[in-house]
């Protein structure tokens, strides 16, 4: 009995090291098993009984060798992209789309589910359906699990879908509604903070371990990093900054928002918004391409539209930097496509509205625009979760 914790103890250590030695392997193209020890501070002696488990388990590949620093050339080790496959879907207004993705976040198939008008139980089926024409279409690469975005707040700790208007969903364990029908790993999220984390997990800008990842597409959402980790909050619904009521709702400029109030921030700077006062004017900005082209080609009304657009969001950000003192802010979503101009006039807001001294020290830029954002982030937080490579860096 008295060696059973021992034992436990011994396993998780074992654990502990596997995942710190395939971290080291993923966060490189190629890497040697001198500079695994290196990087870890694990032996020589563990790293390669590491590795060599890793090879067994299929995770990993020898690649050949690297070039040589006096000794013998040493084999180089990398992450087989194959190796696993997970599901990613993201549950959007009108339709569903959803990818089977590699471990280096690659779509390899993708579907998609018009699903306009379904809602409660029946979109929760077409969720498990949409995720049965993926199994189809997996090869012979073993499934990971399935990562879901959803809109709303959602408490991925629990894999609840706290609240989601649209969808008309409130307290639905979607985490184990999936699980038990398709008996795979299911990992829930809110569909703004799975964007956020495909920017931090396979984009080109550096992040620091404190910021603050914003989505405009339809709605505005943010996913909160701090320390290196998600913040969710205490309810879950941290980020949902959409939702900050940035226009009094006595003035006759607060628009109704989906949420049942009005005047919030998304009412303003989303792209949905920013289409639909466009089109109010002028009929023929019908949606965001003839937004993103008229906004380019210097038309007064796009013009109006995403400048009040851009100053609602300075606002929210000049908040979000006072409350967090966040050094880092990174924009994604449908509305990078207006580029520097709207960047622009979102910084110079922001710097407005901020304490001068935190404004200084804040950086806000464009993230990497990226298609399947919500779908790529989903899966990379199945991924991450299951094979225990945790975010920090
Ligand atoms: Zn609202």
């Amino acid at each position: 009995m008295a060696t059973l914790p021992e034992k436990a103890t011994h396993r998780q250590t074992r654990t502990f090291n596997r995942q710190l030695v395939l971290r080291a392997v993923y966060d490189q193209a190629q890497i040697s098993r001198a500079e695994i020890a290196r990087r870890t501070g694990l032996t020589r002696t563990s790293v390669s009984a590491l590795i060599s488990a890793l090879l067994e388990d299929g995770l990993v590949e020898e690649v050949g060798r690297g070039p040589s620093t006096g000794g013998k050339a040493p084999i180089l080790i990398r992450v087989r992209p194959d190796a696993r496959h997970a599901i990613g879907l993201d549950l959007g207004d009108t339709t569903f789309s959803g990818a089977l993705v590699d471990l280096r976040g690659r779509v390899v198939a993708s579907a998609r589910m018009p699903v306009s008008g379904r809602n409660g139980i029946d979109a929760v089926a077409a969720v498990l359906d949409l995720i049965s024409e993926l199994l189809r279409r997996n090869g012979t690469s073993p499934l990971l699990g399935v990562g879901i975005g959803a809109p709303g707040v959602v408490d991925s700790r629990t894999g609840t879908v706290r609240w989601a208007v649209g969808l008309d969903w409130e307290q639905l364990p979607l985490d184990s509604l999936v699980r038990e029908r398709l008996g795979v790993p299911v990992v829930v999220a809110n569909d703004s903070q799975a964007a956020a984390l495909a920017e931090i997990t396979y984009g080109s800008v550096p992040w620091r371990s404190n910021l603050v990842v914003i989505r405009v597409a339809r709605g505005v959402g943010a996913g909160i990093i701090l320390d290196g980790k998600l913040h969710q909050g205490d309810g879950a619904g941290a980020g949902e900054i959409g939702h900050m009521t940035l226009v009094r709702a006595a003035d006759p400029a607060a628009a109704q928002c989906h949420c049942g109030r009005s005047g919030c921030l998304e009412t303003v700077a989303s792209m949905g918004a920013m289409v639909a006062a466009a089109k109010r004017l002028a009929p023929r900005i019908a949606d965001e391409d003839a937004l993103v082209d008229a906004f380019h080609r210097g038309d007064d009304v796009a013009r109006g539209v995403v400048e009040r657009g851009a100053e609602a969001l300075g606002d929210g950000i000049a908040a979000l930097i006072s409350v967090l003192n966040v050094g880092q802010i990174l924009l994604i979503g449908p509305a990078t496509r207006l580029g520097p101009a709207w960047l622009a006039a979102v910084r110079r807001q922001a710097e407005r509205s901020a304490l001068p001294l935190l404004a200084r020290d804040a950086t806000i830029d464009l993230g990497e625009a990226r298609e399947n954002d919500v779908v790529i982030g989903a899966s990379a937080m199945l991924i991450t979760r299951e094979l225990g490579l945790s975010l920090v860096r």
